[in-house]
């Protein structure tokens, strides 16, 4: 297609470079390869038992019709609750609106507060889609480096720098994908002084990977520890990680009810409402007990362990420990290969499938994920240190 055809608007973004390896790694073991695939970013297991039969009788029930764009009400007012336990703030439920996964969460909102050049700092590494959807709004993704050997740690004069008067987010997310770090208190506490002192600044916190977390680690809802902001911190979350519910497209936004408000509208123009009774399956999660989550944080924290050692094991190769979420981020020997050849290279010679860091804003690191059996990531470690001495 003649690249004339296309929105200039379109031609800004870049084609996702997980969905080629994904491609090539099917094509792989469909021509017989023994393929090790640890690019998952998807839980291994299915959603909560009450979760499917609450939806499934939905369906039964005919609650099958279109509904409100933003949301249905029942939903929207136990999310509400959970945020105000959580986050020890008053939230009713015009305070929060469905959304198709947490993506278009933030998809609308950037759609609704960004303007033409307005700039968003977004701490590498980060979730590949975010300078995306920030260039689709029009922004301009103004990415700070971090360094592994400083454990992801973000600096706070660093990002001072990056501040201008165009600066009108800056995106959190925590715990973190690709890297497993999960912010401290007072890391939190230093960014919120920021945006104490820039009126013009807002923060998305992005905490999809809230129940996904070392045990002794802690995740702290970024609103609870500044009430006085409340208008500025807008909080994506959705059910796709910590209930394994990623392809039911379901999150939420919560924040100020006029930008609520407004992303409602956004959303009643282009996809209406959330599936209707995926929303019936989300209140049952939400009442599910805090045992669920310690079950399968046990099996991550095991996951994690055997992930971690490994890597710490293969020589030349640097690693933070993962506090949270289910991914490692190790850091490669140098910079002789870049982080997409190596990824292909593996892919042939190894037949492991892992994702290239430079997709998360770091082509020195690659992203391994644990959402996989222990066997598998046995077998993956096992494949990385052959490369690693096949390559360096
Ligand atoms: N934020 C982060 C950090 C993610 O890793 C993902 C999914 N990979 C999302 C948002 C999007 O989640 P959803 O599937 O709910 O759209």
């Amino acid at each position: 297609m003649s690249e004339e055809f296309l929105s200039k608007r379109i031609l800004k973004i870049e084609p996702s470079l997980t969905l080629q390896i994904s491609a090539k790694a099917k094509k792989l073991a469909e021509e017989g390869r023994d393929i090790c695939n640890l690019s998952a970013g998807e839980p291994d297991f299915d959603a909560p038992e009450e979760v499917i039969s609450a939806t499934s009788n939905a369906i039964y029930s005919g609650f099958t019709r279109y509904g409100p764009a933003a949301g249905d009400l029942e939903l929207r007012r136990a999310i509400a609750r959970k945020l105000e336990i959580q986050n020890d703030i008053r939230f009713d439920f015009e305070n929060v609106m469905i959304t198709n996964g947490a993506k278009q969460a933030i998809y609308n909102l950037f759609q609704i507060l960004l303007n033409e050049g307005d700039e968003v700092i977004i701490p590498a590494p980060y979730w590949l889609s975010y300078p995306q959807i920030v260039k689709l709004a029009g922004g301009n993704p103004i990415i700070l480096e971090t360094s592994a050997e400083n454990g992801f740690g973000i600096d706070i004069n660093k990002l001072k720098s990056k501040i201008t008067s165009r600066t009108k987010f800056i995106i959190l997310n925590s715990p973190n994908n690709p890297t497993g770090k999960v912010l401290s208190k007072s890391e939190l506490l230093e960014i919120l002084e920021i945006i104490r002192s820039h009126k013009q600044i807002n923060i998305m916190s992005d905490e999809i990977y809230e129940k996904i977390i070392k045990k002794g680690s802690l995740h702290i809802p970024l609103v609870s520890l500044a009430k006085d902001l409340r208008d500025k911190i807008f909080t994506v979350n959705g059910f796709a990680k910590g209930w394994a519910m990623t392809g039911w497209r379901i999150g939420y936004l919560a924040g100020r009810k006029d930008i609520i408000k407004a992303s409602s509208s956004l959303q009643s123009q282009s996809t209406s409402n959330v599936c209707s009774f995926v929303q019936k399956g989300a209140i049952e999660a939400l009442k599910i007990r805090k045992e669920y989550f310690d079950e399968i944080n046990a099996k991550y924290d095991v996951r994690r362990k055997i992930l971690f050692e490994g890597l710490k094991n293969i020589n030349n190769i640097f690693v933070n420990s993962p506090y949270g979420a289910f991914y490692a981020f190790p850091k490669l020997p140098n910079n002789k290969i870049s982080s997409v050849d190596f990824c292909k290279n593996i892919m042939e010679d190894f037949g492991l499938v892992i994702v290239p860091g430079k997709v998360f804003g770091d082509d020195q690191c690659v992203r391994i994920s644990c959402a996989s059996s222990e066997k598998n990531i046995i077998d993956g470690i096992n494949r990385l240190k052959l490369a690693i001495n096949s390559y360096y």
